[in-house]
């Protein structure tokens, strides 16, 4: 996982957001102001969706013009691909969640997922790449030349095999990634670049797959993450899905049908329920109607329709508006703060514009205001401004950390943390090796993040082999030493007091 050296380019680093719902981009031009990649004369923000017409692969579409094909060509049209990058398709992230999606997710040569289009397996980080090289063209377009550098964001818990494909993506789309910044720092640099004072924020980051809290001391532009939590499995995504199970209940009650098994049907709910979700934001009620959703056994056909208030809403999603305070309470508590230590609470990802959220979290004395933080964008721009800085300075003027701690499983099951959650990147962390097996062959031991030792949703990073040298000399016990670098790269090494030393491949295997 070595990277190569990195120079400063020539042209301004693009910053990259590539969401799950949304992605956009940002840079520095010439003159130091700030641009956006336009995507429509209104918008800036370009659906993650990619459309596959015909079995000619690299004839695609993407953004709104492939989201339209969500409901005619469903089987087609790859929407939240980031879910599933750098997940093992045997994973239970992978087996719990494929179902709602009506595009077919297989295994891919590689053990990760892929998808199935006209009997083509694709990789999703070609998909992924296909995106972030649409919104690259749109930047060189307006900005008059290409970008050959960007910055590219993730989400706060990703782990190193998710960070992988992201920057995997970034350079099948011909770039060279300058940097990986968290989600959440990259918000809380353009909060810094717009406030500047010494202060300490908390970015409540709910986008369309992922929810990350994380509290940070800003202080002369120079951010610093003093704690950062969240819900890797919580979004945008889950409200549709409770929505669209509600609108499943009704059908089940009111017309006697079930319709949760079929995916197709399931999909166009969870769509409506999101067109409806995000005109509640602005009215208070509003009529849901979904042509043509199932049919009768007498054959008839059913149409779904529900006047559905902004209160109703509101009930049905409350379970995952709690988690999300919860999860911030949880990240304070870390950080050994209270609510009213928190200077601002910027809310970033499109989600948190429900006026739900905004209301749940009176209790923090300042809200970020919408006018000033646009919450689509934020995220890159902050990582366009890491871009400026790494090329004026090679320095990026953050503090980031390891979101996910990083431990390893011994011979016999028993696992051990090497690297906490919350330790300051870049970082060195070792583990005495003791009591290895006298086997002849070398000793696989699996490196895994978790955010709980006793969790079964473990995110496996890979395995690292101890050779037989290391094992048969008694007089010398070995350390495991993990490091990992400011743009998250992951390095293992085998370390004795005597100097000896040798550097480990981390494969990417179970064993
Ligand atoms: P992001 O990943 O930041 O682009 O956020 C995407 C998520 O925000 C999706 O789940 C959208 O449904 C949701 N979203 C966008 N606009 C709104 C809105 N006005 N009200 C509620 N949710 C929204």
């Amino acid at each position: 996982m070595r990277r190569r050296p990195y120079h400063s380019p020539v042209q301004p680093i693009l910053g990259i957001d590539f969401g799950t719902t949304n992605t956009s981009a940002a840079w520095f031009d010439a003159q130091g102001k700030l641009k956006v990649a336009p995507v429509t004369d209104k918008s800036a923000v370009l659906p993650s969706v990619v459309w596959f017409p015909s079995a000619d692969l690299t004839k695609c579409l993407v953004g709104q013009a492939a989201k339209t094909q969500l409901i005619d060509d469903q089987k087609h049209t790859v929407f939240g691909a980031k879910r599933f990058l750098g997940r093992r398709f045997n994973s239970e992230y992978v087996s719990k969640h494929r179902e709602r999606f009506a595009f077919d997710l297989v295994e891919g040569e590689d053990g990760y997922t892929s998808v199935l289009i006209y009997g083509q397996t694709i990789p999703l980080v070609d998909v992924a790449g296909v995106v972030v090289r649409d919104i690259v063209m749109r930047a060189a377009r307006a900005a008059g030349h290409p970008f050959t550098h960007c910055v590219m964001t993730v989400p706060a818990h990703a782990s190193v095999r998710q960070r992988e494909a992201v920057r995997k993506a970034a350079e099948s789309a011909g770039l060279t990634v300058a940097a990986m910044v968290n989600e959440p720092t990259a918000a809380a640099l353009f909060y810094a670049n717009l406030r500047s004072p010494k202060q300490t924020v908390l970015i409540f980051d709910l986008g369309g797959g992922t929810f990350d809290a994380t509290v940070m001391r800003v202080e002369n532009r120079v951010v610093k993450v003093l704690a950062t939590g969240g819900d890797a499995f919580l979004g945008g995504g889950n409200f549709d899905e409770l929505l669209a199970e509600s609108f499943a209940q009704q059908l089940e009650d009111k017309q006697g049908v079930s319709v949760r098994s079929n995916r197709t049907v399931m999909q166009r709910l969870g769509l409506a329920a999101e067109f409806a979700k995000i005109q509640l934001s602005r009215v208070e009620s509003l009529d849901v109607r979904i042509p043509v959703v199932a049919q009768k056994a007498s054959g008839g056909f059913i149409d779904f329709q529900h006047k559905l208030t902004r209160e109703e809403m509101e009930n049905i999603v409350t379970p995952l508006v709690e988690r999300c305070v919860g999860a911030c309470d949880d990240v304070l508590q870390r950080a050994g703060l209270k609510p009213s230590d928190i200077d601002e609470l910027v809310l970033v990802g499109g989600q948190t514009r429900m006026p739900m959220i905004r209301k749940r979290l009176a209790h923090f004395p300042r809200l970020s205001s919408e006018k000033d933080l646009n919450p689509e964008l934020g995220v890159a721009v902050g990582a366009a401004i890491l871009g400026r800085n790494l090329r004026r300075t090679r320095s990026s003027g953050l503090n980031d950390v390891v979101a996910m701690p990083m431990s390893v499983m011994l011979v016999g099951g028993r696992t051990v943390e090497i690297i906490p959650g919350n330790t300051p990147v870049p970082c060195t962390k070792s583990i005495l090796l003791e009591g290895l097996p006298p086997w002849s062959a070398p000793v696989p031991l699996l490196l895994f993040e978790s955010l709980d030792q006793t969790s079964v949703d473990r995110e496996i990073i890979g395995t690292v082999h101890i050779s037989e040298e290391w094992r048969t000399r008694k007089d010398v016990v070995p350390s495991l030493e993990l490091s990992v670098g400011q743009d998250f790269a992951l390095t293992a090494r085998l370390v004795a007091p005597g100097g000896m030393q040798t550097q480990l491949q981390i494969v990417d295997q179970r064993r």
